[in-house]
């Protein structure tokens, strides 16, 4: 066990799987986000959680985190799972997507093509996604293929689309306009597919009115615990993951003297320092220490907050423990670094960002500890 332990509740994980479903339309299938190992959480773990939960189809972003989890999934003997592969198969990829029972997102009339000769080459066919742009400008057929989308010689008429998918831009907002356009858009332009399952919405997009469900969601975050945006209102989900770190020093300091890296922290009284084995090479940013403003984070010992003091560094942290008694900094050997008293929407706005970049800068040092009725 390293110095750091992040908490994973796998059993929250699964409830939140179960809420996100329950809101949305009677018929809509919920898929998983689980690219970047799982959010960061682990993504064999998470994705058995939820495929426990009844949770069929997984996607990743890469072709070598499906095949990773096609792996974990054979040797738990979970065979009804489908994984796809939001990046977009290359060419010399395709037999890997065979022979890993993998589904490629079909993004351009390129890989179309490929795909398409592929099976004629191998006699296979292979169940593929079709990914359409409908305003993001990222990543599936975009404007300037959109024609090639229909047509008895598009490539497309000989693939086994078994999913027509697009992705929002702006789901977080749910006052946004361009939701409403880009949902115009799907509505166009997957006409010619009435037969063909459709998938529009992630996280943000559970939260928008049904009609934007169709058959299939795509949650990533908010299975993880966390809104799309930190400012929007979280009144279904369950937090899921809590950061200890160990404390590995205490120190005394005189009126004067200083801490830390830039010696930003000065004492203006006597004052006692914890040393806490996490920093930014773990995924606390350097961020939540301003010289100017002091700790900004807030770091909890022995069920009280305590102060940043000075710089976060590659690998520690230094708290003010001042407040605390030594009766309560004797019983304490670990520092809670997120948690109930300091979420992750909160540390996101605090380092100004979102709860997905925090959750995926979690490091690899961290020793992650799943609990909860699925944790093996
Ligand atoms: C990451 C991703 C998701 C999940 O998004 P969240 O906002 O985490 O719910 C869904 N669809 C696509 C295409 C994605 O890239």
């Amino acid at each position: 066990m390293t110095s750091s332990q992040l908490h994973i509740d796998l059993s929250a994980i699964s409830d939140n799987y179960r809420t996100l479903h329950s809101l949305t339309r009677q018929t809509t299938k919920t898929a998983a986000a689980v690219k970047a190992d799982g959010y960061g959480l682990g993504m064999e773990a998470v994705s058995g959680a939820l495929y426990q939960a009844g949770c069929a189809t997984f996607f990743t972003a890469q072709i070598q985190e499906a095949i990773s989890l096609r792996a974990a999934f054979r040797d738990k003997g979970y065979d009804g799972a489908n994984i796809a592969v939001l990046e977009g198969p290359h060419t010399k990829d395709l037999a890997l997507y065979e022979a890993h029972k993998l589904t490629p997102v079909i993004n351009h009339p390129g890989q179309a093509e490929a795909l398409a000769a592929y099976q004629r080459r191998s006699g296979k066919r292979l169940a593929a996604i079709l990914h359409i742009d409908t305003g993001m400008n990222r990543l599936g057929y975009g404007q300037d293929t959109h024609d090639l989308l229909i047509g008895d010689n598009s490539p497309l008429a000989e693939l086994n689309l078994c999913l027509v998918m697009s992705h929002l831009a702006c789901a977080d907002e749910p006052e946004n306009e361009y939701n409403r356009f880009q949902l115009e858009q799907f509505q166009n332009l997957t006409a010619s597919f009435a037969s063909i399952p459709k998938s529009f919405s992630n996280s943000g997009g559970i939260f928008l009115p049904p009609s934007y469900h169709f058959d299939l969601t795509r949650p990533g975050i908010a299975l993880y615990g966390a809104m799309p945006d930190p400012a929007m209102q979280n009144k279904h989900l369950k937090p899921v993951v809590s950061w200890y770190a160990d404390i590995i020093q205490i120190r005394n300091l005189k009126k004067g003297e200083c801490a830390g890296y830039g010696a930003m922290f000065t004492a203006e009284a006597p004052t006692r320092l914890a040393t806490i084995a996490a920093g930014y090479a773990d995924g606390y940013a350097r961020a939540l220490y301003q010289p100017q403003k002091g700790g900004i984070a807030k770091v909890e010992i022995a069920g009280k907050h305590v102060p940043l003091a000075g710089r976060v560094s590659m690998d520690l942290l230094i708290a003010d423990v001042t407040s605390l008694s030594d009766a309560e900094l004797q019983s304490a050997n670990k520092a809670c670094l997120l948690g109930p008293h300091y979420g992750l929407p909160e540390m996101a706005a605090d380092r100004n960002t979102i709860s997905y970049e925090v959750l995926t800068g979690l490091g690899d040092r961290l020793t992650r500890l799943y609990d909860g009725a699925y944790a093996s």
